[in-house]
């Protein structure tokens, strides 16, 4: 069976940006029959906003995008992080890291997809050292010289060398916060998630998720990544350019123009947006969907 899902991280309100991941999502699940979940994304309380979470719930519900089963906090399931960093470890697969952010930028093997490329000081650490010094080290992946390539469903063959494209990452940060990663890799696998739908911002991190889920031995999932919806200076949408929150009295507008972004021909005049959904389910056609980013007016 189809299991999707949408998997908010509650640092910001909903934005048009963050609809279109929300909708597209639960179109593709929907019309397949499958299931929809949403997950918290909550692993990184500084950033968070107090608050979103339970707006962001309500701002699904305002939507009729109505998700299965209850929704999941991350907060709330360190330890399956910690049994999959375990599993690693035992492998000898990670290090600890005890560099700072200063020396990594200073040493970095040159910029990579995303972010400085780690040089390698701590690789040769053995998992123990951490043992001997009173202080709290990251714990990072080591990665080697594979290509990692998977078939993308809307923006076609994409390949990546971890090596020379993003270096070791850290899974474990030194401030005790776990990694996006790990913990959505594991997540995904522990609720049955097949077929994840986001933003084309995550394509960069896919293959660090795909080598993690061959290395803990889970299934490789099916991935779509959506088009970025851009202001008209390119930018993506976000808290950072001052994406507005989702006016709710707009609502039926908003979605409309979300289908047309999604290549759903026009909608016709509806009695309510669970009809409105409804329809889109009907009409979804996840091959019309563009791969081009969409200025948004
Ligand atoms: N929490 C991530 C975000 O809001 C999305 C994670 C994902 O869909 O894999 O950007």
């Amino acid at each position: 069976m189809y299991v999707g899902r949408f998997a908010p991280s509650p640092t910001g309100l909903l934005h048009i940006g963050s609809l279109l991941t929300a909708v597209a999502s639960y179109l593709d699940a929907r019309s397949r029959h499958g299931r929809w979940l949403v997950r918290m994304e909550d692993l990184d309380p500084p950033r968070e906003m107090p608050g979103a979470s339970t707006a962001i719930l309500s701002t699904l519900e305002a939507f009729a995008l109505h998700w299965d089963g209850e929704v999941v906090y991350q907060s709330k399931r360190h330890h399956l992080y910690a049994a999959a960093l375990a599993q690693l470890r035992a492998h000898e697969l990670v290090y600890p890291c005890y560099c700072s952010r200063k020396t990594v930028q200073a040493e970095a093997q040159g910029m990579g997809v995303d972010g400085v490329i780690y040089s390698g000081r701590c690789a040769s650490l053995g998992a123990d050292t951490h043992l001997c010094t009173n202080k709290t080290p990251a714990w990072r992946l080591r990665v080697g010289a594979e290509l990692i390539c998977f078939q993308d469903a809307i923006q076609g063959w994409q390949q990546q060398y971890l090596a020379g494209d993003v270096g070791d990452f850290v899974l474990l940060r030194a401030d005790g916060f776990w990694a996006y990663q790990l913990a959505v890799v594991v997540d995904d696998a522990a609720q049955g998630v097949n077929h994840v739908v986001r933003g084309q911002d995550l394509l960069v991190s896919t293959p660090r998720q795909i080598y993690l889920q061959q290395l803990l031995g889970l299934p490789q999932l099916n991935y779509a990544h959506l088009p970025l919806l851009t202001n008209t200076l390119g930018q993506k949408w976000s808290k950072q350019t001052q994406a507005p929150a989702l006016d709710l009295r707009k609502r039926e507008a908003l979605l409309r123009q979300v289908l047309v972004y999604l290549g759903l021909p026009q909608a016709p005049q509806v009695d309510s947006m669970a009809d409105l959904l409804g329809w889109a389910v009907q009409h979804w056609q996840l091959g019309r969907v563009s791969r081009q980013a969409i200025v948004t007016v």
